[in-house]
């Protein structure tokens, strides 16, 4: 597939797998996605297993480390809480940034995401952030309103260099974990209005390099489609990244 952007594509474990579970699985989707070089592929294990999916994927050329979390802090007294530092001593690159999982159970605000998008950044590591609405917003004709508030909220502060070097995953609440995916028009609709909302904030030409993922349901036989939309530069996948065939077949499907 021709894209304008190089796609990414990132499994979200969530707070699922055991250290023998994700060598498990980390190790069947080496060999799976071994031969696939168009696509930047990360997984996101918890913080628990990070450390042996890293020294798992050492060798591997084309699989990156990513954290589901991290402090807006860079030390001290935060109990329960890894600073990007921390991250970085096993090698993670990217960063998951305000999961609406996150916004709904740890009440993560658009402040503190940007705060910690801008922590990550000093750190070098990438973050994904995460913006989209809920069903109740999509159907009260509020979508527009809230993609726009979380995007200019979420990533207040960060300079041109940095937003390029930041992913932004479109997840629709409703689509997560539901099984309901976006139909590939409602996807790109609300990638070209996200991208649009950066041009403005940033300009045209920063706008057009910054990758668009999208969440919600991905699976092997809707990736395709998906990410034939022209703003639709890869995916970020919870369920279906829990077993290697599937998040490889998603990749291959992709590409
Ligand atoms: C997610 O939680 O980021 C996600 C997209 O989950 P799922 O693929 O299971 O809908």
């Amino acid at each position: 597939m021709n894209k304008e952007r190089r796609l990414i594509i990132a499994g979200n474990w969530k707070m699922n797998k055991t250290v023998a579970e994700a060598l498990s699985l980390v190790e069947d989707l080496t060999r799976a996605v071994a031969s696939v070089k168009e696509v930047d592929i990360v997984v996101c294990p918890p913080f628990t297993a990070l450390e042996s999916v890293s020294r798992a994927i050492l060798e591997s050329k084309n699989i990156k480390l990513g954290a589901q979390n991290m402090s807006e802090n860079h030390f001290g007294a935060f109990t329960g809480e890894i600073c990007a530092g921390m991250l970085k001593e096993f090698s993670v690159r990217y960063v998951i940034l305000g999961h609406s999982e996150r916004r709904q159970f740890q009440k993560e605000s658009d402040a503190l995401i940007a705060r910690k998008a801008a922590a990550a950044h000093a750190a070098s590591l990438k973050p994904i952030v995460c913006v989209g609405e809920t069903l109740a917003e999509r159907e009260g004709g509020q979508m527009e309103q809230v993609l726009e508030t979380q995007v200019r909220g979420s990533l207040a502060g960060l300079t041109k260099e940095q937003m390029v070097e930041t992913v932004i995953a479109y997840e629709p609440v409703w689509a997560i974990g539901t099984g309901k995916t976006a139909t590939t028009q409602q996807a790109q609709d609300a990638h070209a209005f996200i991208r649009a909302q950066l041009a403005k904030m940033f300009d045209e030409a920063t706008a057009r390099k910054v990758r668009i993922q999208y969440g919600g349901s991905v699976k092997p036989n809707n990736a395709q489609e998906l990410m034939s939309q022209p703003d639709v530069d890869g995916a970020l996948v919870g369920g279906a990244a829990l077993e290697s065939r599937s998040f490889a077949d998603i990749i291959k499907n992709s590409v």
